[in-house]
């Protein structure tokens, strides 16, 4: 059995203490986990999700009449929090999750081409490195680049974003790495099962994941006194704990939805 990302995480460690310039990446309190995600079909590969954003500033959704601009109807006032997840007493400020099988059967000519000579798994290294490198230094957000006159780009994925992630990529490789570390981006889905006969990995119980959620709050003064249209989706969850975490055979097929009958 394989355990992908307890081996992820094993690797996350491993760049954080090789690679200086990520050495602001806590292991212990980024946590890695899996959904899945079918092979060729759109989807990320993989997302770095940050639990350090603020709070939002509070707010409300408004309709307004089109002919007249007047407020006809708005949205409770509300603020958008980040959710806290909490395992096993340690706190979480950055979750880092991959797509089963996606993540392992990328195929990325584009980013091939980046490493000249080098084998097509270090794509796979390439996913991983990057959502390292959005892990703010100062541990609050995402990171923003600068840019040469030294303003922030506001960008997530400036070019230079691009050419920062291959220098680490190959400033990792050139610490020699062990085959072990490495293994869990060596290979594909099928030589994973292969070699390891399942593939496991952490995931969220009923598909679902810490999220930014909305929490609504008293009125803002100066909210206007119109018909107040309460949020129709259920409230997010605060607090996610080692309880909401499950460890899934990602190799095994996802058993089939059983049609609910009606009594
Ligand atoms: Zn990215």
């Amino acid at each position: 059995m394989f355990h992908f990302t307890d081996a992820l995480s094993g690797l996350v460690a491993d760049i954080a203490l090789r690679v200086p310039a990520l050495a602001h990446v806590r292991p212990e309190r980024t946590l890695v986990f899996a959904r899945r995600g079918r092979s060729g079909t759109e989807g990320p590969n993989a997302t770095c999700h940050c639990l350090t954003l603020p709070t939002s500033e509070p707010g409300y959704y408004f309709w307004a009449d089109e002919a007249t601009g007047v407020i006809t109807r708005r949205s409770p006032c509300f603020v958008t929090r980040s959710p806290r997840v909490v395992i096993r007493g340690t706190p979480v400020d950055y979750m880092i999750s991959v797509t089963l099988p996606r993540f392992t059967d990328q195929v990325s000519r584009r980013k091939l081409e980046r490493y000249p000579g080098l084998p097509p798994w270090v794509v796979r290294l390439d996913t991983v490195v990057h959502e390292l490198y959005h892990i703010a230094p100062d541990g609050q957000g995402l990171r923003q680049l600068a840019r040469a006159d030294g303003t922030f780009d506001a960008r997530t994925h400036p070019p230079q974003f691009f050419d920062d992630v291959r220098d680490l990529v190959l400033s990792y490789l050139a610490t020699s790495p062990s085959d072990e570390m490495l293994e869990v981006v060596m290979h594909d889905f099928a030589t994973l099962k292969a070699r390891h006969e399942a593939v496991v990995g952490v995931t969220f119980r009923e598909a679902s994941y810490p999220q930014r959620y909305v929490e609504v709050v008293d009125d803002l003064p100066g909210a206007p006194g119109v018909l107040v249209e309460p949020f129709k989706e259920p409230p997010g969850r605060a607090l996610f704990t080692e309880a909401d975490l499950i460890v899934r055979d990602f190799s095994r097929a996802q058993p089939p939805v059983v049609p609910v009958r009606a009594a």
